[in-house]
């Protein structure tokens, strides 16, 4: 049977040239990089051309990245960390009197929701969920007038976070690069400009978009930026948070002072460096096939829509992440297509990882205006390769196969033709 893995945005293979960058520092350079002695000295030589290799892909400076275990830490770093450090900074100018605000896009990976949620409930913050429209962009005008109504002195700083005295309520802006659930792709560099008019640091969850599309954290002028390592062909369980030292941020994790001090624990030394030529990897592999696969992406979605013509494109048509399908199968369930699509070979996913096995409908497809039923019929289909137009048409043939199958079945499990059947049968 064929086989086809179409879930790159959940997990992507490590390369060898990954493993083999990485394993002497498990087995020969395996020092503590934080160890005085010249062994410590080689492992923190590697760790810092790591970091300078990471920066320097993105659009950073060295001293931006902060080494995470992944994603999440990344985004509970960044939402949690800055608003605690903000907020401190506002009870000291204007005492309890404002209410500290969190804002946030509606789209957001529940790593970025849900520290936003924690800060609610344990600092009795307001967290305020931007809107987005059918194709899942977030409307920078209601951002505007949400920062509008936050204002609470005059300045001309124009820096994000960086004045003592807070001069609005909002402890800053969350907003992604590219949604996980259907790869629309966000305009950071004016939501950045945007959320800077009014003083307030802008932070971009980046996981989906990092090597594939190019990151310039720096020209687009963005306070904080997460990246997670298995999305791009590092192993799982590492990540970073590039960060402005002008941003003031509480750290969660409380120790030796490694990161800065604000993510303490001895360093993942082969982990940085897998980070670092996985980037490097993907990069090249961007650049040379960018145009391939965003073509593939185009007929992969015109092949499933013609086979299937009930099913409806989610998502930007255009300005989406390359290697990115995402579809709504009205009337059946995501959860049994994905299991019917796995079972005739292909991986796919009903949304995000995280939202399979909740049964839940996806975030993202309720906040773009899909109802519940139709957000539960929802498909990804994600690759970081070109599709070959055999594979495309197999994939096709094989949804239409799946859909056919699933209608067939609920039909006869509608009670009413159930009935018809069996005197049909007698
Ligand atoms: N943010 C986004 C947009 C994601 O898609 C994911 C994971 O899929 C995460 C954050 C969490 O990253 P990690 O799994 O590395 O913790």
């Amino acid at each position: 049977m064929e086989h086809l893995y179409l879930d790159a945005a959940s997990a992507e293979p490590v390369g060898t040239d990954v493993i083999n960058a990485m394993m002497p520092f498990l087995t020969e350079a395996y020092a503590n990089p934080m160890s005085v002695h010249g062994a410590g000295k080689t492992a923190a030589r590697a760790l810092e051309a790591a970091r300078g290799s990471i920066a320097a892909d993105l659009g950073a400076r060295p001293d931006d990245v902060i080494l995470t275990s992944g994603g999440t830490e990344a985004d509970n770093l960044a939402i949690k960390g800055i608003a605690m450090a903000r907020m401190r900074l506002l009870r000291e100018a204007y005492g309890e009197q404002v209410r500290p605000r969190v804002i946030v896009s509606s789209i957001e990976h529940p790593a970025v929701l849900e520290s936003a949620r924690w800060m609610e409930r344990w600092f009795g913050c307001e967290v305020v969920e931007i809107p987005v429209d059918h194709q899942a962009h977030i409307d920078v005008d209601a951002l505007r007038e949400e920062l509008a109504q936050g204002i609470l002195a005059d300045g001309s700083d124009g820096a994000a976070g960086m004045s003592a005295k807070p001069r609005n309520s909002a402890l800053l802006v969350s907003a992604m690069l590219a949604n996980n659930e259907v790869g629309t792709v966000e305009p950071v560099d004016e939501i950045a400009r945007i959320a800077h008019e009014y003083g307030v640091p802008l932070h971009v969850d980046a996981v989906q978009a990092v090597g594939l599309i190019p990151i310039r954290m720096r020209e687009w002028d963005v306070d904080a930026l997460s990246l997670s390592g298995h999305k791009f062909g590092a192993p799982k369980g590492l990540g970073a948070l590039l960060l402005r030292s002008r941003v003031p941020v509480e750290p969660l994790m409380s120790g030796g002072g490694q990161e800065r001090s604000l993510r303490s624990g001895t360093q993942n030394v082969a982990g940085a460096v897998a980070l670092a030529v996985a980037l490097r990897d993907a990069d090249v592999k961007m650049r040379d096939a960018w145009r391939r696969l965003a073509a593939s992406r185009d007929r992969l979605i015109d092949a499933v829509l013609r086979v299937e013509p009930r099913a409806q494109l989610t998502g930007d048509p255009q300005r989406r992440l390359p290697g990115h399908a995402s579809f709504v199968f009205p009337g059946l369930s995501g959860e049994a297509l994905l299991v019917d699509l796995d079972a005739r070979g292909i991986a796919c996913s009903s949304g995000s990882a995280c939202a399979v096995g909740r049964h839940e409908a996806p975030g993202t497809l309720l906040a773009m205006g899909y109802e519940p039923a139709v957000a539960k019929s929802a498909i990804r289909m994600t690759f970081r390769e070109p599709l070959a137009p055999e594979q495309i048409n197999w994939v096709a043939s094989v949804v239409e196969e799946s859909c056919a199958t699933l209608r067939g079945a609920s039909e006869v499990s509608d009670p009413s033709i159930n009935i018809q059947v069996q005197r049909a049968a007698a």
